[in-house]
């Protein structure tokens, strides 16, 4: 990857994306993940910094298509923010009302072998990003209830060198990456029910179906970080991304590390901008990435054609020429290297189409 020209990598990453969409209509995908849902009947959505790094079906083996991604710098919400209330509300209410429950996953992030591969959106400050997610988690509960039987607010942490989830709840935390050597002697193979005890005694109060739906996510993150510990990969893992993404509609993105995703969520989006671009120059600067250019992705997700297609051209054009604006401002010196790319993507098919650079 790394001696390949920015012209070669934006078109591997279009690559990818038309793979990614073949893949994801083909039939055993379509099957996989019709057949999850009918195990899995809850409605999963994780709230998550836009670190490349964090990428929680890769970290749980959980098919793509199954767990709703809601990004932004830092992993910051507030439920507030009139776009998110919307979208958030919007999802609760589709699930909910075909008789689907909902467990809503609010994530921060740090790393276990060194402060500085934590979260850049906090100043690394882990303490501060845990009580900021528990605050969402409150908002969660003042707008979908207290007594937490439809819609489930949860706490994750997501620790990046051995990309473990630590869960909290009100009967404690427990770190995953403790979870393997409990088990016994096949990592492989943990124990099913001794986990879902772990779980319950966790989250005493939770929803038996939530319960259930969310034990594969844990099984999965066992088996994960014991593929990470016999595969040895690099501990290390630094920022190397070299995509910026605004918008929504960028699960194709299965490879960690790649892109900062800056969802359109915030009121304020030159901050998030700003921030994603900073890390982009200081990953040309200290060479982990080539400093020929990087790309600036925009991309909007639509259902249906005709009107709302049509409306995700102008949000999709919009983003792009908003960040472009923010990071000619913000860093002139970087400006000179970007590729922008505008798209929308088919949500049916999650086929990502370009629209090129062009005036709406
Ligand atoms: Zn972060």
């Amino acid at each position: 990857m790394g001696d390949r020209s920015i012209h070669e990598r934006v078109e591997w990453l279009w690559q990818l994306g038309r793979k990614h969409s073949q893949q994801f209509c083909g039939p055993d995908a379509t099957l996989a993940r019709k057949r999850y849902l009918a195990l899995h009947p809850t409605h999963i959505m994780v709230l998550k910094c836009m670190d490349g790094r964090i990428h929680i079906p890769h970290a749980t083996n959980t098919p793509l298509g199954i767990i709703e991604p809601f990004r932004n710098l830092g992993g910051m919400f507030h439920m507030g923010w009139p776009y998110l209330g919307e979208v958030v509300a919007n999802s609760v209410t589709d699930a909910v009302e075909r008789g689907r429950r909902v467990l809503l996953v609010i994530t921060y992030h740090f790393s276990k072998g060194d402060r500085d591969r934590g979260c850049a959106g906090f100043d690394f400050d882990t303490e501060a990003s845990i009580r900021y997610v528990h605050g969402i988690k409150n908002q969660m509960e003042h707008t979908f209830g207290h007594s937490r039987q439809t819609v489930y607010p949860v706490v994750f942490g997501f620790e990046t060198d051995e990309d473990a989830l630590i869960l909290h709840g009100p009967g404690g935390i427990w770190n995953l990456a403790e979870a393997t050597p409990v088990q016994g002697a096949d990592p492989a193979r943990p124990d099913e029910q001794a986990l879902e005890q772990k779980l319950r005694a966790l989250y005493p109060d939770m929803p038996r179906r939530i319960l259930l739906d969310l034990l594969p996510l844990v099984l999965g993150n066992i088996r994960h970080i014991g593929e990470i510990r016999a595969t040895g990969r690099e501990i290390a893992v630094e920022h190397r991304e070299w995509v910026i993404c605004i918008g929504r509609g960028f699960d194709f993105l299965h490879e960690p590390n790649m892109a900062l995703i800056v969802g359109p969520f915030s009121p304020d989006l030159s901050g998030p901008i700003a921030k994603a671009a900073g890390i982009i120059g200081s990953n040309m600067a200290s060479g982990r990435i080539p400093d020929d250019g990087f790309l600036l992705l925009a991309s909007a997700p639509y259902r249906e054609a005709g009107m709302d297609r049509a409306r995700a051209e102008l949000k999709s054009r919009f983003l792009s020429q908003f960040a472009d604006e923010v990071i000619k401002r913000e860093r002139p010196d970087l400006h000179p290297k970007m590729i922008v790319e505008t798209a929308v993507l088919d949500w049916n098919t999650r086929r990502l189409e370009s629209i090129g650079p062009g005036e709406a």
